[in-house]
């Protein structure tokens, strides 16, 4: 089977569960090659018009070079939302199977042209078979889908309502991947700071601060990084746990996506500008070595020349160490979808292109201020061009010259040379 995976680390987790299945209940073995394939999934992505329009050049160069009788699947988001439009307009699909449904993987596999796409489906107790890209690091689901209603966003539309993993099940399935190895765990949900509040079985009401006091107790584990976190529930308590807690990796994604608190209350995101400020700034003063991460969407329905102002004002008070920046597209089946486009393309760009302008002058000032520091680094990749890197506690990529009997370990490394997004050091013995 080959298996491509676009969009977010949410999906990078479905493809793991789906490669489990399918290798533990129907034998299938993985590919990069999808030319000899018998599967050929493509696990979608909807979060912008982009990757929906690849889906269906991709499906057409898949379709033309695939091997006699091999099956095409589509899965995820796209998926989820498009449904049988999909098998309407690329005919030689097999299956059509939802973000929601991935425990179904090997039951559509045996019914031709089956479209399974239910959002309200619950497979949060399911027990996915065990399968990770990564020895050094393990992504871990602690919840399914999402109640916001951000009015930009297709995903509760793709992935239904939030439901809270139980926490006994996270827990085993993080001491299963330490006892394998791992020694980071990466907790993945739309909102990972609202969890605990719903779940589907009878289970005690929790918060996500607690799921992290309990996850820390898991020996040999040494790093818990989570995304994403939403800023309407950064509370003190949760940000007093990730600064004291010392498993916990101090770099935290803040989705800021509007500075201007008027686009906010378009977006239905239930917070401030002030707010937001003053959640970074209480990081900022706890963790002074914190990374700050945020997504930012410029040109929403309605945004005028002020509110960009404003969000050029909050990235110069936060100074953010990494920002995802992209032009509003409308999604279908959202409340914004309608909203009266007044921004033209020519704007949408030139707004676009201040706020990346700026971001990297502010990264390179940063990255210049790393330069002589020491920072421990966890390596998980080895390069064929004699370097092998890993990221810092507080998320920075770094390298150094080695081998792989570097991976898995924690090193010191002192920055002796700086790059955009990777930094370059040397070990310190
Ligand atoms: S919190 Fe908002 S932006 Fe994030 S997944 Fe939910 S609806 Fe979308």
């Amino acid at each position: 089977m080959f298996i491509e995976t676009l969009g977010c680390a949410m999906n990078e987790r479905d493809t793991e569960h789906m490669l489990a299945e399918l290798k533990e209940k129907e034998n299938y073995i993985a590919t990069n090659d999808f030319k000899s394939a018998d599967l050929i999934l493509i696990n979608t992505c909807s979060v912008r018009e982009k990757p929906v329009a690849k889906l269906f050049s991709e499906l057409g160069i898949f379709n033309k070079k695939k091997k006699d009788g091999a099956k095409i699947g589509v899965c995820g988001c796209t998926a989820s939302h498009l449904g049988h439009e999909i098998i309407k307009r690329a005919p030689y699909v097999s299956f059509v199977l939802g973000a929601r449904n991935i425990s179904k993987i090997t039951e559509v596999l045996h019914k031709p042209k089956a479209v399974e796409i239910d959002i309200n489906y619950d497979e949060s107790e399911f027990a996915f078979k065990d399968f990770r890209s990564s020895k050094y690091k393990a992504y871990i689901n602690i919840s399914i889908g999402c109640d916001k209603s951000c009015t930009f966003c297709i995903v509760p539309k793709t992935r239904g309502d939030e439901i809270s993993i139980p926490m006994n099940l996270i827990i085993d399935e993080a001491t299963r991947a330490v006892s394998l190895g791992a020694k980071e765990i990466f907790l993945l949900g739309q909102n990972v700071n609202n969890y605990g509040h719903r779940f589907s079985g009878n289970h005690e009401k929790t918060n996500f601060t607690k799921l992290l006091q309990e996850l820390s107790k898991i020996d040999d584990l040494r790093r818990i990084r989570f995304t994403s976190p939403h800023p309407f529930h950064m509370d003190d308590e949760f940000i007093e746990e990730f600064a004291t807690n010392p498993k916990i990796c101090k770099s935290m994604h803040m989705p800021l996506q509007s500075g201007s608190t008027k686009v906010l209350k378009d977006m239905k995101r239930g917070y401030t500008k002030e707010w937001f400020l003053n959640r970074a700034k209480k990081l900022r003063d706890m963790v002074p070595d914190v990374s700050i991460s945020t997504d930012i969407i410029v040109a929403f329905a309605g945004e005028s020349d002020e509110d960009i102002k404003d969000t050029i004002d909050v990235m110069n008070q936060v100074k953010f160490e990494q920002v995802f920046s992209f032009k509003y597209s409308p999604r279908p089946q959202t409340e914004a979808e309608f909203f009266p486009n007044t921004i033209d393309s020519d704007t949408a760009s030139a707004r676009l292109t201040s706020i990346q302008e700026l971001h990297i002058k502010q990264l390179d000032e940063n990255n210049a201020s790393k330069l002589g520091n020491t920072y421990t680094v966890y390596f998980e990749e080895l390069y064929n061009d004699g370097f092998v890197s890993g990221r810092s506690d507080n998320n920075i990529v770094i390298k150094v010259k080695g081998s792989e009997e570097l991976l898995g370990k924690f090193i010191d490394v002192k920055i002796t040379s700086i790059g955009r997004t990777v930094l370059t050091g040397e070990i310190i013995n």
